[in-house]
């Protein structure tokens, strides 16, 4: 079995090491805009952030968290159940709630807490089947194994592959079933099926859970989100997750759905209920997010004309390959590396070996550009990539720097064995 624990850690360090999967925090110095980075005296352009919109330096929001800090204090003191819940938070619930057009909404601390109070909520209160795609978020994916631990029965269908799931839907006995999905793929930048998931998810009695971090705050004509784009309105089986860390430059998430079912997650859901509540001050700001996002649309406008102008300048780039329409799952061997299918800020060029993709993250960091190296275990084993993401605060003219070094450094570190 296992070594005593401190050999055991430096042996896995050390294996870790040698397979180029080694992650290694970098601290960051202050930045007036979440497209710049200073790292250890190194400064440059940053694609690492999802702050999409660039909100998160924006005055009228650190303006907000100010004021927010000076009318409630810095913490919220206790969990929300307890006294930690304030108008603050439910302004911006039912602020929320109207923006997307649900009947009602609840603030969590983060996605993270919010995707564990979803799914394991229901997995401990009744027999449940859970049926998730392949690709969603490690929080999901960690909210699968604590209902599945606590008896649910738990399948990932393959990659927006909706056979499988109507198969799997039609056998299930549970009376308790849940269709699981990210809106938009985090690593990938695709957006799920939704309006067949939705509709599969309702003739089979089964709620819809959708994670949509990456599409609340920049997709449809408003920023509603995933189902906007998809000119959907919200139904009484969704269950609709959003986040405040990336379109809106803040923190923390909400869970929208009907009144009852907010009034449930209140009674059943363990990361609402024995966590420390939002700072109201948060939430206050968070309110002002919002505002900014319904109200700058210019800063969506942006980075639709920035998300054009970077797939066609990689399109133009030697030996890539480039995926111009959605496709079908796992579809692609070629040896180059390739840009999929995506409409959102996250553009992803998937490498294949996590050594290579260390390496050329290393070099762009060299040239003044910092784009992380994502690895296995965030991506499947042999696809590793360089994950660009997009922001308002990006011009054209760094995109075309970043493109214009890109070609040299591929050529520098050649396609490795995937
Ligand atoms: N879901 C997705 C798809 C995410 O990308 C993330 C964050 N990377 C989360 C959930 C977690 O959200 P938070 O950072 O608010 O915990």
């Amino acid at each position: 079995m296992h070594d005593s624990s401190p050999s055991f850690v430096r042996g896995w360090l050390a294996e870790r090491q040698d397979r180029g999967l080694l992650r290694r925090l970098r601290r960051a110095s202050p930045v007036a805009s979440s497209a710049r980075f200073v790292h250890d005296g190194r400064q440059g352009i940053s694609f690492a952030s999802n702050d999409y919109l660039g909100l998160a330096h924006h005055p009228a929001l650190v303006e907000a968290l100010i004021e927010g800090a000076k009318i409630w204090g810095v913490g919220a003191g206790s969990s929300a159940l307890v006294g930690g819940y304030t108008e603050a938070h439910a302004v911006l619930e039912s602020e929320l709630a109207a923006f997307l057009g649900f009947p009602a909404a609840r603030v969590f601390t983060s996605g993270y807490a919010a995707n564990l109070a979803v799914i394991t909520a229901f997995a401990r209160e009744a027999p449940t089947a859970i049926f998730a795609d392949k690709l969603v978020h490690a929080s999901l994916v960690d909210a699968l194994q604590l209902a599945r631990a606590g008896g649910a029965k738990v399948r990932r269908y393959p990659h927006g592959n909706l056979s499988f799931l109507g198969q799997w839907l039609e056998k299930s006995r549970e009376p308790v079933k849940l269709v699981v999905t990210d809106g938009v793929f985090s690593m990938d930048g695709d957006i799920a099926p939704l309006s067949a998931l939705s509709e599969l998810a309702r003739a089979h009695g089964a709620w819809l859970i959708v994670d949509d971090a990456h599409g609340f705050g920049i997709l449809g004509p408003a920023g509603q989100g995933s189902f906007a784009d998809a000119g959907l309105t919200p139904q009484s089986h969704w269950l609709w997750v959003v986040t405040f860390g990336k379109a809106l430059g803040a923190m923390g998430a909400a869970v929208l759905g009907a009144e009852e079912a907010m009034l449930w997650l209140d009674q059943a859901a363990r990361t609402h209920i024995y966590t420390t509540a939002m700072p109201p001050a948060l939430a206050h700001a968070v309110h002002t997010a919002l505002q900014l996002v319904r109200e700058e649309t210019t800063r969506r406008d942006r980075l639709a004309a920035l998300i054009h102008h970077w797939r066609q300048g990689v399109a133009r780039l030697p030996a890539i390959e480039v995926i111009h329409a959605p496709e079908p799952p796992e579809s692609s061997s070629s040896a180059l590396p390739r840009l999929p299918f995506s409409r959102t800020p996250i553009q992803p060029l998937i490498l294949g070996s996590p050594g290579q993709t260390l390496a050329i993250e290393q070099a762009l960091a060299q040239a003044g550009f910092f784009v992380p190296a994502i690895r296995p275990p965030t991506v499947p084993e042999g696809s590793a990539r360089l994950r660009f993401s997009l922001c308002a605060d990006h011009g054209e003219a760094e995109l075309d720097a970043l493109l214009e070094v890109l070609s040299p450094i591929f050529q520098q570190f050649p396609t490795a064995d995937k």
